[in-house]
């Protein structure tokens, strides 16, 4: 999965699946598993106010085109490259 940042200060605040969804964790519960107490996936553009107390910026995630804000970069279609003989 890849980093959606705040496009102000940077901070973290979605991850994008491989099949596009967006998905937002926050909060821990005290369990074993140590799951989220919010686990909200959304299929669909979205704004979301920055999570950071002094940005609140208000960010505009676009579910189309599908790769925006991809931390690393990397191009997930690129061909691998064959080791010559
Ligand atoms: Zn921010």
């Amino acid at each position: 999965m890849s980093w959606l940042r705040c496009e102000k200060c940077g901070k973290k605040l979605l991850q994008r699946m491989p099949n596009g969804l967006f998905s937002f964790k926050f909060g821990r519960t005290n369990d074993v598993d140590n799951t989220p107490i919010v686990d909200l996936k959304v299929h669909g553009s979205l704004t979301m106010l920055c999570l950071k107390r002094d940005c609140r910026h208000r960010n505009v995630f676009n579910y189309f085109p599908p790769t925006i804000s991809i931390e690393n970069n990397k191009e997930p279609q690129s061909p691998k490259q064959k080791q010559p003989k």
